[in-house]
């Protein structure tokens, strides 16, 4: 079977055919500044790459300019799109309607219309790609939502403590996010554990960040809330913060509305960034070296929130067998996740310096033999997540 897989934001669309014979992507891309001057496709295909600048007015020109270089002689991967067998879509919310992915029809693009304003910014273009491909391609698709994996959460976790009235007629409470990540990091540790009953601490630490509290497969907490903004000191969100903080904030600064507080000054303009001027965890660790002291504080308030989460969910959890580290900063920053998992012995944790050291994008256990609690490094595979739900859920249907 070749799954298409299709992740869509506002201006942006990533793709990847994977084969699910052999799980891997035979070619991959993104279209980037879509509804923008100068949107072009960057596609990508054993190791060479192909950009080409085209109009991209709509998210559906993009996806058109998507089919088109999947069937180039060169470029593409089919001779004939019928050989793409199903679409899968990363949708950002399944509010409290999906518990799980779930086939693309009719009932579901209508349910996905009324969870549209439980992500503003990104349910909209993923609904359209959805309608979109359905004429384009005609072939099955199936929603996998970012949030469906946290849904298993007890509810005196995911309430929050407001009136009752605005739970039950807003739906306001915590869903979660980067469910697809912390489900594929999970299943790897499971694989790994070789038993079904555990307790494992999930850290997806990108741009955005986020921790999951998991027992025996089900998550028990995790870190973001409603939105992606709770919990962790993140590239340019804030993370936790007193509410009473945004009275103060639109008192005193030119912020004309609630909207722009929450997101501009809250999503792109705090976290590292707006402690030290730089978002990305490479430049900030660059800077901190270089004596920025503005910057080492940043890294400092990253790094603490996430140990505290950690403590919390051990907590939670009573007790941890498996800490896993992912996402672009936990694969790849060595200095970060030593500076997290280091005074751990409190709770069993001890890492290997030496592994952790030569762990780098790739699966790798960091803690020492004699360490209580396993602490691995696994790459996450978002896409692949999606393709597999895909599969599963088109085959059923069979
Ligand atoms: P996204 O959340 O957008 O998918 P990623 O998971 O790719 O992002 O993570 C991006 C983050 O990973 C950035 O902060 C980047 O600086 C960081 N990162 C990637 N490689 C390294 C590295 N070698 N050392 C430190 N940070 C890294």
């Amino acid at each position: 079977m070749k799954i298409l897989v299709i992740n869509a934001g506002s201006s942006s669309l990533k793709y990847q055919v994977i084969d699910m014979a052999t799980e891997q992507a035979l070619c991959k891309g993104v279209c980037e500044k879509i509804t923008q001057e100068g949107s072009f496709l960057n596609h990508k295909k054993g190791g060479e790459k192909y950009i080409e600048y085209i109009a991209m007015p709509t998210h559906k020109e993009a996806l058109s300019a998507v089919l088109k270089i999947l069937k180039d002689e060169k470029w593409g991967v089919v001779k004939d799109l019928a050989e793409i067998d199903a679409v899968g879509h990363r949708v950002l919310h399944g509010g409290e309607d999906f518990k799980a992915s779930a086939f693309v029809d009719d009932e579901a693009l209508r349910l996905c219309n009324k969870n549209k304003p439980l992500g503003p910014l990104h349910m909209p273009a993923n609904i359209l790609c959805m309608e979109i491909m359905k004429d384009l391609l005609g072939k099955p698709q199936v929603a996998v939502f970012d949030t469906s994996f946290h849904q298993t959460m007890p509810d005196y976790a995911y309430r929050y403590a407001i009136p009752k009235e605005d739970y039950v007629e807003l739906q306001l409470r915590r869903y979660g996010f980067h469910g697809t990540s912390h489900k594929f990091v999970t299943a790897e540790a499971e694989k790994i554990m070789g038993k079904k009953e555990y307790k494992l601490i999930t850290c997806h630490l990108g741009n955005g960040a986020s921790l999951a509290a998991i027992k025996d497969g089900k998550v028990m907490d995790t870190s973001m809330g409603f939105t992606p903004l709770e919990g962790l000191v993140m590239g340019t969100r804030s993370g936790d913060l007193d509410p009473a903080v945004l009275e103060v904030i639109m008192k005193n600064r030119p912020i004309k509305d609630v909207s722009e507080l929450v997101n501009v000054y809250l999503n792109k303009k705090s976290g590292m960034k707006g402690i030290c001027g730089k978002g990305d965890m490479r430049e900030v660790q660059a800077a901190a070296e270089a004596g920025d002291d503005d910057a080492r504080l940043a890294f400092d308030m990253f790094v603490y929130r996430v140990k505290k989460y950690i403590g919390a969910y051990a907590a939670a959890l009573n007790g941890v067998d498996c800490i896993v580290m992912t996402g672009g900063i936990g694969e790849n920053s060595t200095e970060t996740r030593k500076r997290i998992l280091e005074n751990m012995e409190y709770l069993g944790v001890k890492l290997d310096v030496a592994a952790n050291d030569k762990a780098f994008g790739e699966k790798m256990k960091i803690s020492t033999a004699d360490s209580k609690v396993d602490v691995w490094v696994i790459p996450t595979n978002e896409e692949l997540v999606i393709a597999r739900d895909t599969q599963e859920i088109v085959n059923k249907r069979k």
